[in-house]
C-alpha cells in the first residue's frame, strides 16, 4: 500500500445488501443510526454488561452509524472502537470526584451556549447533537439532548455577545457537532460570525469526517472555503479508525485549504499504549492531519472506567518525542477540573539550572549543559507595553504577569485573611508599609529617586549588565 492510501471501510454483514448510493448517503447513515438492543445484536454479539446499560434508564444516548459500526471487529469483545460507543454496565457506577460539568464551562458562560474561558477565543456551543455518541462524553450534560439544543434567541445572543467583546479573535464552533447541522443553519452561523470585524479565525471541532465521512460533500467543502480563515480539528482516537473514506474526506477538506488537527482522548482499554498512539500518529500524518492535542479524561459522569493515569500520558509523550517527527507528537493536556482550562504536561527535559548554565537531557537519556549568556541582563524582557496586556479585562496575566513586573505573586483566596494571624494591630504590625514592595519589575522612574550613593551601585553591576568603568 503506498503512503497515501487506506483499506476501505468493511461493511457489517448485515448491510451486505445496501447499495451504495443509499450507504454513501450521509442522510441514509444519519437515519439508520444503531441504538436499540435488537439493532446492536445484528452487528455483534452483545455482552451481558452491554444489554445492562442499553436497558437502563437515563443511559446517556446512544446512537451509531451503520458506517462506524462496521469498523468493529464483531468477534472482539474489547475492540477498541466498540469500546467507543457502546455503553457497558460500567458506565452507570459512579466514582470518587466524579462532576456533572467537570471543566466548569457552565459558569463561563455569558449567554447559552457561549463559553468564554480565555482571554481571546470562545467556545461556540451550536447544537447538542452529534453523527454518533462517545461514551466518554465530556457534555453529555448536554449533549445528545434535543431538549437541551440552543434556540435562534440564543444565538442571537451569542452574537450579540461576540459582537460587544472585540478581544475575541477566535471563536470555535463545537456542540454537539457542528457538522450534523443542517447545511444551511451553519452556513448562516459561519456568515454571521464573519461580519463581525474582530474575529480573524473561526474553528470547527468535528467527529462527523469519523463517523460520517460521507458527509464532508465537495459541496459543503465549497461552502467552508468561502469563509476562510477557517481550520478545523477532527478526533480519532485508534488506527483502527482511520480508512479509505476517513483519508478521501480529510483529502477533500484541506484541498479547500482547510488546515487539520486532531484531538484525541486517551482512553484506557482503546489507546492507552504508546505503540497505539504511535501507529495512530503516524496514520494522522500520513493523511496530512497534525496530531494536536491528547487530553486526559475528563471526570464525567460515566467516564470514570476510562481514566488512565496521568503517568501514562507522559509516558505514552516520552515514546514519542525525539523518536518521531515532531509533526506527530500532540500536546498531552490535562483540562484542569474546577474550569482551570487546559494544562499542558510533559515529561521533564531540564535536569537542572545553575546562573549561566541549564543541564538537560534528551529524549535518548544523553545529558547535556547548555552555557547562557553572562551579558544578557533584564533589559531582554518585552517592554511592558506588550498587546498582551491591553486587553479589557485584567486578572488573566497569570505567571506572565509576574515575568513582567506586573505582580510579585498571585495569591490563593483568603490567603491575606490566614496570614494575618488575627489579633488587634500591634506595635510590629502597625507598619501596613513594610508588606508593599518599592515597585515591581524593572522601574528605572522610581530608582531616580535614589540617593546618589545607591544608585550608581546599582547600575553598574554586572547582573544588569551596563558597562562599567
Ligand atoms: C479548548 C477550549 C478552547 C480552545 O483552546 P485552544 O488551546 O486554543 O485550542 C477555547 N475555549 C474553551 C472553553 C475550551 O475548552
Amino acid at each position: 500500500m503506498k503512503a497515501n492510501e487506506f483499506r476501505p471501510a468493511p461493511r457489517a454483514k448485515c448491510y451486505a445488501d445496501v447499495p451504495d448510493e443509499k450507504w454513501y448517503d450521509w442522510r441514509w447513515q444519519m437515519s439508520n443510526r444503531l441504538n436499540t438492543v435488537a439493532e446492536l445484536a445484528n452487528v455483534l454479539d452483545l455482552s451481558e454488561s452491554e444489554r445492562k446499560a442499553l436497558e437502563a434508564r437515563n443511559l446517556f444516548r446512544v446512537d451509531i452509524t451503520p458506517y462506524f459500526a462496521s469498523l468493529i471487529d464483531p468477534n472482539d469483545p474489547h475492540d477498541p472502537i466498540r469500546r467507543q460507543v457502546i455503553p457497558t454496565d460500567r458506565e452507570l457506577v459512579p466514582f470518587t470526584s466524579m462532576m456533572e460539568d467537570s471543566l466548569a464551562e457552565d459558569r463561563h458562560s455569558p449567554v447559552p451556549g457561549l463559553v468564554h474561558r480565555y482571554p481571546d477565543r470562545v467556545l461556540m456551543l451550536v447544537t447538542t447533537q452529534c453523527a454518533s455518541y462517545c461514551r466518554y462524553c465530556t457534555r453529555s450534560r448536554i449533549v445528545g439532548d434535543p431538549s437541551q439544543t440552543f434556540s435562534r434567541k440564543e444565538f442571537e445572543a451569542q452574537i450579540e455577545y461576540l459582537q460587544r467583546t472585540p478581544q475575541v479573535r477566535d471563536v470555535l464552533l463545537s456542540g454537539g457537532d457542528p457538522l450534523v447541522l443542517a447545511p444551511k443553519l451553519l452556513e448562516e452561523i459561519i456568515r454571521r460570525l464573519r461580519e463581525i470585524e474582530h474575529i480573524e479565525i473561526i474553528r470547527i471541532g468535528s467527529r462527523v469526517p469519523v463517523f460520517l465521512p460521507m458527509r464532508i460533500t465537495a459541496e459543503l467543502c465549497e461552502m467552508l472555503q468561502q469563509y476562510h480563515p477557517i481550520w478545523m480539528n477532527i478526533h480519532v482516537n485508534h488506527p483502527n479508525e482511520i480508512t479509505q473514506e476517513l483519508a478521501e474526506a480529510c483529502d477533500r477538506l484541506t484541498r479547500a485549504g482547510i488546515p487539520l488537527g486532531n484531538q484525541s482522548v486517551l482512553l484506557a482499554g482503546v489507546n492507552d499504549s504508546v505503540h497505539i498512539q504511535r501507529k495512530l500518529v503516524h496514520d494522522l500524518v500520513r493523511m496530512r492531519v497534525r496530531p494536536y492535542y491528547l487530553y486526559q479524561c475528563d471526570l464525567v459522569e460515566g467516564a470514570g472506567h476510562f481514566r488512565t493515569t496521568v503517568a501514562k500520558g507522559i509516558e505514552i509523550i516520552e515514546g514519542l518525542r525525539g523518536h518521531t517527527s515532531g509533526y506527530a507528537v500532540p500536546q498531552y493536556i490535562v483540562d484542569a477540573p474546577g474550569g482551570g482550562g487546559k494544562i499542558p504536561v510533559m515529561p521533564n527535559y531540564v535536569i537542572s539550572q545553575a546562573p549561566g548554565k541549564v543541564v538537560l537531557r534528551n529524549y535518548e537519556g544523553f545529558i547535556t549543559t547548555y552555557t547562557e549568556p553572562e551579558d544578557y541582563n533584564l533589559h531582554a524582557i518585552a517592554p511592558l507595553e506588550d498587546r498582551v496586556f491591553k486587553r479589557p479585562e485584567p486578572g488573566q496575566e497569570g505567571v506572565l504577569g509576574l515575568l513582567h513586573g506586573h505582580d510579585m505573586f498571585i495569591k490563593p483566596t483568603h490567603f491575606d485573611e490566614v496570614h494575618a494571624r488575627g489579633g488587634g494591630v500591634h506595635r510590629l504590625k502597625a507598619d501596613e508599609k513594610k508588606w508593599h514592595p518599592l515597585g515591581i519589575g524593572h522601574v528605572p522612574n522610581l530608582l531616580e529617586g535614589w540617593t546618589a550613593a545607591v544608585k550608581p551601585q546599582l547600575e553598574g553591576s554586572p547582573a544588569n549588565g551596563e558597562s562599567q568603568e
